[in-house]
């Protein structure tokens, strides 16, 4: 087996995992089958984010029999996006190639991305869903919603795009040297422009437990996702305004004319109706400036994106201490 510790491995392969007791020891050995039978020098990157079942456990059995695997635990769950950071930031192969814990990124496709890599010269291997395979329907109706309203408002479609993709080390570096909190990894290395071939798979059906999105997390991804690539919203609620201004100038004329020609119309519905709708106008106007303001609110506070309680195996500690947040230069008075 060419696993390496040594020097810096051809790929790394970086698995975020979140209650994956069941599953990930199979992925973790379908995925070193493949990669061995490839003859590249790899490691896989686990980042077991907060797991409350026994993830961490099977990680630290692997990390013990096997020795291409590194991995860190984070304090608590702090979401895919930080957790696949965490695992970029650990990596250190050639080229990286992130994929879910429960195979429905299929890792037979690795050695095809790693083909396209190495002799195509593409610095991005996208794995793009197949749209009939995705078996992710239990939140379905709720996920075409996001990613319609999402690739009409940011213009970047992310309905077929998955976060199955491998990534030449310069991407990486120039990801993880973004500066932004609000981290969207689909939709920065779309927008990032590398030369990107796109590789097509059908998602496997989960074989093993359920996943771990909520009503919650998704909506929080949506929004990260639209305020960090567009704004759009905010100047719907300019042209929501002009249109109102149309809409009272005309009303406006129609009721002094009534009040002058003497017809009046009596009584508080319309007046209760305008006030009832301007009034959610208001209110919704309101919460689109605030999402973009708690946008603004956390990258001014330059939060780390993560904290990490441990890291295997435990004589890379050093190596491993770059896995703490960055110093950042600007932090420095100039
Ligand atoms: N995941 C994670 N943190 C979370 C939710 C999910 O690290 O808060 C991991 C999960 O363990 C899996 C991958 O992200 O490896 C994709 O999750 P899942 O299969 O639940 O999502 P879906 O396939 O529905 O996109
Ligand atoms: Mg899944």
């Amino acid at each position: 087996m060419s696993a390496v510790p040594s020097d810096r491995p051809t790929c790394s392969i970086v698995i975020p995992a979140h209650c994956e007791a069941d599953g990930l020891r199979h992925a973790i050995d379908t995925v070193a089958g493949i990669l061995t039978r490839q003859s590249v020098s790899f490691e896989l990157v686990l980042i077991d984010d907060g797991s409350a079942d026994g993830t961490w456990e099977v990680i630290t059995q692997a990390c013990n029999n096997l020795p291409f695997i590194r991995a860190a635990r984070l304090t608590r769950r702090f979401g895919k996006e930080a957790a696949m950071r965490a695992g970029l930031q650990l990596s250190r192969g050639r080229a990286v190639i992130v994929m879910d814990a429960d195979l429905q990124h299929p890792p037979a496709l690795i050695p095809e991305m790693l083909r396209l890599w190495e002799t195509g010269g593409f610095d991005v291997v996208a794995g793009v869903k197949l749209p009939q395979g995705d078996s992710a329907q239990s939140s379905g109706v709720m996920r075409r919603l996001f990613f319609t309203l999402n690739s009409k408002l940011t213009g970047v479609d992310l309905r077929e795009a998955s976060d199955f993709k491998l990534l030449d080390r310069r991407v990486v570096d120039a990801y993880l040297a973004l500066p932004e909190r609000n981290l969207f990894f689909r939709g920065m290395i779309a927008w990032s422009g590398y030369k990107t071939a796109t590789l097509p798979f059908t998602p496997d059906e989960r074989q093993h437990g359920k996943t771990q999105w909520s009503f919650r997390h998704l909506t929080k991804l949506a929004l990260t996702s639209i305020t960090s690539f567009s704004s759009i919203p905010l100047h719907l609620i300019t042209s929501l305004g002009i249109a109102f201004i149309i809409a009272a100038l005309l009303l406006g004329g129609q009721t002094l004319y009534n009040k002058l020609s003497g017809n009046a119309v009596s009584g508080f519905t319309t007046v209760i109706l305008l006030l009832l709708m301007i009034g959610s106008v208001i209110m919704l106007a309101l919460g689109v400036i605030g999402e973009y303001l708690a946008r603004i609110y956390e990258e001014v506070k330059r939060r780390p994106l993560f904290f990490i309680q441990e890291t295997l195996p435990k004589e890379q500690e050093s190596e491993n201490s770059r896995l703490s947040p960055p110093a950042r230069r600007e932090d420095t008075p100039s």
